[in-house]
C-alpha cells in the first residue's frame, strides 16, 4: 500500500517516518529542491550553521525522541545559557522571571526597569477566545504587553498579541486564573519541571531532515509541486510537477503536511470546509541575517528580544556563539539577528544589504558596539509562520472535523496546534496513525 506525503518539512517527513516504520511504502513530494522546510543549513564564512530553525523544546518528548531514533543522538546538546535580555529604554536589560512575559516578581520586575505595573486588575477569565493583548492589557495594563508579552511572542509567532488568540498562543497565561501576578508567582515557585529547556545538535538541527529521510521504506521526490489531489474509486490521484509537465501518481492514502494556504487549494474539493477555514489562516514573513565575527560582543547572554514599541529595525538576536558549545568552538562569534512581523512586509522589500546594515546597526547600538563581520548571509522566510488569531482552536477543530470525513485523507504542520518543531513531528505522527489506525492502509 502507497501513501503520498505532500511537504517534505518536519511535519510531512515524521508523518513519512511514522508510516514507513510501520511498514508502509511512502513517497515524500516536496516542492522545492531540498527537504526541510523551516530547517534549513547554509555557509556563512567558512562555517556551516543553521539558517532556519536551531533549537528544540527539550520539555516536549517529541523532537528529542524522533532525533534518538534517526540516530543523532549523539550529537544532540544543550545550550551553555539561555539567559535572555530585552532591549529597551536604551539598553539590554536582563527578562525578569515571568509566566509568558507575565511578571512574577513585582521586585525584580522594578529592578529591571523593563516595564510596570501600576494599577493590575483582578477580572475573571472569559469562557470565549479573546485576543492576548486584551486579556494582558486590562489586568496589567500596556507596559507590560508591549514590553515582555509582545515581544515573547513576537519571538516564537512574528505575531501581534492585538491579533493572536490567547488560547491558541499562550494557554499558560489564560491557566494563571484571574489574578495574574498571585498567579504567575504561584506557577514559578511551584515549576517542578527540572533539565534543560532547549536542545539542539552540534552541527546544527538542520540536520534532522536528512537523516530522517534515510528511514527505509521512504522515498523522496524534490522539485515535485503537488498541483491537485483527485478521490479516485479506490484512491487518490495525485498531479504533480511543473505545469508544462504534468505527472499522474496515484496511491492509497495522502497526508497533506504543507503550509495552510496550499493545504487549502488541494483539498477544496474533497474537504471545503477545512479548505475554507485553512484560507483564513494569515502567515507572517521574516528574515534571518546571519554575522560571522572575529570578535564576541561584551555580551554573556544568549541574546535579546526588541519590543515593537521601541521601533528597532530587529526583532530579536541570537549569539549563538555564546548560546551553543559547538559553535563558541568554531572560535568564530556568530550573531543571529531576526527581522519582520506579521504585517510588516515592506520592512523585507529591502535588498539584503539593507536588511544587513540596518540590523547590524541595531547589534552595535544593543552591544555598544561591534567589529565589522566577516561575512553575512540573509535568509527571507515568505510565509514563515502562521499566525493563530483569536478564534484559532475553532478553525482547526472544523479543519479536523472535516478532513476526518474524508477516508484516506490527512493534514498536518505548523498551521494547526503548534508551530514549535516538536508540535509539528508530533501533528504528522498523529496524522499518520489515524491513517494507520483507521485501516485505510494495509501497512
Ligand atoms: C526563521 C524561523 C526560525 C524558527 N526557529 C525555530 C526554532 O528554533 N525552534 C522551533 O521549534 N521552531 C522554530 N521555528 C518554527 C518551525 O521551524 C516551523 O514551524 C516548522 O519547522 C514548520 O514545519 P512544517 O513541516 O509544518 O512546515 P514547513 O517547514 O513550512 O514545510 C512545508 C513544506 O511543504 C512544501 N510545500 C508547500 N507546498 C507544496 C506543494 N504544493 N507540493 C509539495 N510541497 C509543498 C514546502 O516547500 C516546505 O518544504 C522557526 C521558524 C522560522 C521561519
Amino acid at each position: 500500500m502507497r501513501v503520498a506525503v505532500v511537504g517534505g518539512g518536519m511535519a510531512g517527513l515524521a508523518a513519512a517516518y511514522e508510516l514507513a516504520s510501520s511498514g508502509a511504502d511512502v513517497v515524500i513530494l516536496e516542492g522545492s529542491d531540498r527537504l526541510g522546510g523551516k530547517l534549513r543549513l547554509g555557509s556563512v564564512g567558512d562555517l556551516t550553521l543553521d539558517l532556519g530553525a536551531e533549537s528544540i523544546l527539550a520539555r516536549r518528548p517529541e523532537g528529542l525522541d524522533l532525533i534518538a531514533a534517526v540516530g543523532l543522538d549523539g550529537k544532540m546538546v544543550n545550550p551553555h545559557t539561555i539567559t535572555a535580555s530585552i532591549w529597551t529604554h536604551g539598553e539590554l536589560r536582563p527578562m525578569p522571571a515571568t509566566v509568558m512575559g507575565i511578571p512574577a516578581d513585582l521586585t525584580e520586575l522594578a529592578a529591571s526597569g523593563i516595564a510596570r505595573v501600576d494599577d493590575p486588575h483582578v477580572l475573571p477569565v472569559p469562557d470565549e477566545d479573546v485576543s492576548v493583548a486584551d486579556f494582558v492589557a486590562t489586568r496589567l495594563g500596556r507596559d507590560v504587553l508591549d514590553r515582555l508579552v509582545e515581544p515573547l511572542l513576537g519571538g516564537v509567532y512574528a505575531g501581534h498579541t492585538e491579533a493572536l488568540s490567547l488560547r491558541a498562543t499562550t494557554p499558560q497565561i489564560a491557566a494563571l486564573g484571574p489574578d495574574l501576578l498571585a498567579g504567575a508567582t504561584a506557577a514559578r515557585a511551584a515549576a517542578t519541571a527540572s533539565g534543560p529547556v532547549f536542545a539542539g545538535l552540534v552541527g546544527g538541527v538542520g540536520q534532522l531532515p536528512a537523516a530522517v529521510a534515510a528511514t527505509p521504506g521512504l522515498e523522496v521526490r524534490l522539485d515535485s509541486t503537488v498541483r491537485a489531489i483527485t478521490r479516485t474509486t479506490d484512491g487518490w490521484r495525485l498531479s504533480v510537477g511543473p505545469t508544462t509537465g504534468v505527472e499522474h501518481l496515484d496511491v492509497d492514502a495522502v497526508v497533506v503536511a504543507a503550509p495552510a494556504p496550499a493545504a487549502a487549494r488541494l483539498i477544496a474539493e474533497d474537504a471545503p470546509d477545512a479548505a475554507f477555514a485553512l484560507a483564513a489562516i494569515d502567515y507572517a514573513s521574516m528574515a534571518i541575517v546571519t554575522y560571522v565575527l572575529d570578535e564576541p560582543p561584551a555580551f554573556e547572554g544568549s541574546g535579546f528580544l526588541v519590543p515593537p514599541v521601541d521601533g528597532k529595525f530587529i526583532k530579536a538576536a541570537t549569539v549563538s556563539s555564546n548560546k551553543w558549545g559547538w559553535v563558541a568552538d568554531t572560535g568564530r562569534t556568530v550573531i543571529r539577528a531576526s527581522v519582520g512581523r506579521a504585517g510588516e512586509a515592506t520592512l523585507l522589500q529591502h535588498d539584503d544589504r539593507a536588511i544587513t546594515a540596518g540590523a547590524l546597526a541595531d547589534l552595535r547600538a544593543a552591544f555598544g558596539g561591534l567589529a565589522e563581520p566577516v561575512d553575512a548571509v540573509v535568509q527571507r522566510w515568505g510565509g514563515a509562520l502562521p499566525q493563530y488569531d483569536v478564534g484559532h482552536l475553532d478553525r482547526v477543530a472544523t479543519i479536523e472535523r472535516s478532513v476526518a470525513s474524508v477516508r484516506g485523507l490527512e493534514v498536518c504542520g505548523a498551521a494547526y496546534r503548534g508551530v514549535g518543531i516538536p508540535a509539528v513531528i508530533a501533528s504528522g505522527r498523529a496524522a499518520a496513525r489515524r491513517l494507520l489506525d483507521a485501516g485505510t492502509i494495509d501497512a
